[in-house]
């Protein structure tokens, strides 16, 4: 497996960029107190009876960075690497996220310690259930909302909301967003991440008078948001000529076509060896001369090191936290532009949110309202950013986190402490 070259601690990052925007803002050190830390933070053991008959205990987490905006929000995550700090750091990023794109949710995120890769289906249905249940006294749909997130899908959410509703005795769809459209699931939802990660692309190719049409994009990580976002900017015309997955990446200076190997990838599970294609070495295809290079998997994985080396000219972070603080310092003394993650991926939560208002008000939108709310939303998004960006003359990365930290500390200061 290809994993990150980088030991940085995903939650020292967090506070690092939390400061670097405090200070931008002159904000008193009160409401830094008040707002920077989680809420609350749950460790909980999750026995699971494995199909061999043996009990496996999982160690998982579920983290309220904030609730002063709205309920929490986050998604859940599935990997061996989850640890408790992974878990702080991307609650704490979804609270500004949520705040960014101006909707009323707080942030938090859980997950599970865990190899679902080699677990059955059975298997990851009893950890669900259990983790769901150790979670229970947390969740609700005006408390805090789950989603998926890596290696977990609408089946995982089709769970935790069975679970959740047994217990009270009726079906509770508001408790999870990213539903199986059949249990009360938004349309657009399992696209909403990679469409807005597209919009904000273009966005910024208007912004720096570049043509989206024929632009080099790699793409790593070709999960859930990098395979949309390629397949959008695949059918805007640009060319993608790099992807990886935990497996493999693979180039094709032509362009790859993407419906095929968004096909294929369905089928095997992975992207080695698709047609036309020739395997590269991970460090190689960050290093690809390219116009807009999309990080999609996880954390620090464009760091110090590998930096220097990006020739993109536009960075857009689907995933969450993928560059390191090194590594931005790198990129705008290089005149990279990169569209942070709480701007640039905030399309999954904006769509969770409008799945969560269709629950709530048992009324439901056809797709097309979906991505017309969805693009306004990223785009007033990403000009809100800009003009920070621009006017104050800071990065976009502490733009959005000044505009997300900003308005929660707004909500903060007028709602005051009690008792
Ligand atoms: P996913 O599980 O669908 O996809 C993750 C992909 O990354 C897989 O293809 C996997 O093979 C690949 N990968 C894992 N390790 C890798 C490595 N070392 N090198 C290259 N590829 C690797 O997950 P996802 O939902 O697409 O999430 C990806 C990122 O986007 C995460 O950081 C997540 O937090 C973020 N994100 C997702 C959503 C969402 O709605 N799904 C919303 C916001 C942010």
């Amino acid at each position: 497996m290809l994993t990150t070259t980088s030991v940085l601690n995903a939650y020292d990052v967090a506070l690092e960029n939390f400061d670097a925007a405090a200070d931008a803002l002159e904000l008193d050190n009160d409401t830094r107190e008040m707002i920077k830390y989680p809420e609350r933070v749950l460790t909980v053991s999750v026995p699971v009876r494995m199909d061999d008959g043996h009990i496996h205990r999982f160690e998982a987490y579920r983290v309220q960075h904030s609730s002063v905006r709205g309920p929490a929000k986050g998604g859940i995550r599935y990997h061996p690497q989850v640890t408790l700090d992974e878990v702080k750091a991307l609650a704490t990023w979804m609270t500004w996220k949520c705040a960014v794109v101006n909707i009323p949710f707080g942030g938090a995120k859980g997950g599970v310690t865990c190899d679902p890769k080699h677990m059955s289906q059975h298997e990851l249905e009893r950890m669900t259930r259990r983790y769901t249940s150790a979670i229970l006294p947390l969740i609700g749909p005006e408390q805090d909302i789950p989603a998926p997130d890596v290696y977990t899908n609408p089946q995982t959410m089709a769970w935790i909301m069975d679970t959740f509703s047994m217990t009270k005795g009726y079906a509770i769809p508001g408790v999870v967003t990213g539903k199986p459209i059949s249990l009360g699931g938004s349309l657009g939802r399992n696209e909403a991440t990679g469409r807005g990660v597209f919009y904000t692309i273009q966005s910024a190719c208007e912004h720096l008078k570049t043509p989206l049409k024929g632009a080099r994009v790699v793409v790593q990580g070709f999960g859930n948001a990098g395979s949309i976002a390629a397949q959008l900017l695949h059918e805007a015309g640009a060319k993608i000529i790099a992807v990886s997955d935990s497996r493999a990446c693979i180039l094709d200076h032509n362009g790859l076509n993407i419906p095929e190997l968004i096909h294929m990838k369905e089928l095997t599970g992975h992207v080695e060896g698709f047609p036309e294609s020739e395997p590269i070495e991970p460090e190689e295809l960050l290093a690809l001369e390219c116009d807009i290079l999309v990080p999609a998997a996880l954390e620090n994985m464009i760091h110090a090191e590998n930096a220097p080396k990006v020739h993109a000219r536009i960075v857009a972070e689907a995933a969450n936290g993928p560059v390191t603080p090194a590594a931005d310092r790198i990129f705008e003394r290089n005149n990279v532009f990169l569209i942070p993650d709480i701007l640039c991926n905030a399309g999954g939560v904006t769509v969770s949110y409008f799945e969560w208002v269709q629950d709530e008000s048992h009324l439901f939108w056809e797709a097309k309202d979906v991505y017309n709310r969805l693009e306004r939303v990223m785009k007033t998004a990403f000009r809100d950013v800009l003009k920070i960006h621009l006017e104050k003359k800071v990065s976009m990365r502490i733009a959005a986190n000044m505009l997300g930290i900003s308005r929660v500390a707004e909500a903060v200061k007028i709602r005051g402490i009690y008792p």
